[in-house]
């Protein structure tokens, strides 16, 4: 197993990097497989043809209880969305708290697909 943060090897039984203090299973920069470095937005690893993206929710490497948790206070204003990089998506919910008051009942929609790990960061997507 390596770091997918920095690439270094770890154990197995590791819970962070040594080297870079970064939690395992956390970053996108290498495959922790093989260890090869990978462009950014790779499925597959192109070393090893090990799947890089975990299949189910993609947080965009989020602590899934954190992002429950902002969902739940802050979710109508669409903060998770900014902190997940779904800026336009952050946007229509504040738009949509203001205007219709429904920013609330999208984060509640969020938040239900956060939790069963159905959630998939998509940065061109309202909803
Ligand atoms: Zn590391
Ligand atoms: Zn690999």
């Amino acid at each position: 197993m390596y770091c997918k943060n920095c690439g270094e090897p770890m154990h197995e039984n590791q819970a962070i990097c040594i080297k870079c203090g970064v939690k395992v299973g956390k970053g996108t920069n290498f495959c922790a497989n093989c260890g090869a470095s990978l462009p950014s937005g790779a499925d597959v690893c192109m070393n090893c043809g090990v799947a890089v993206k975990k299949p189910g929710s993609d947080l965009a490497g989020q602590d899934k209880i954190v992002m429950i948790l902002v969902c739940l206070f802050l979710g109508g204003l669409g903060i998770h969305n900014f902190i997940m990089g779904e800026t336009k998506k952050g946007i229509f919910k504040i738009i949509m708290s203001f205007c219709c008051g429904i920013g609330e009942i999208l984060a509640l929609i969020d938040l239900v697909r956060i939790a069963m790990d159905t959630y998939v960061v998509n940065p061109e997507k309202l909803i």
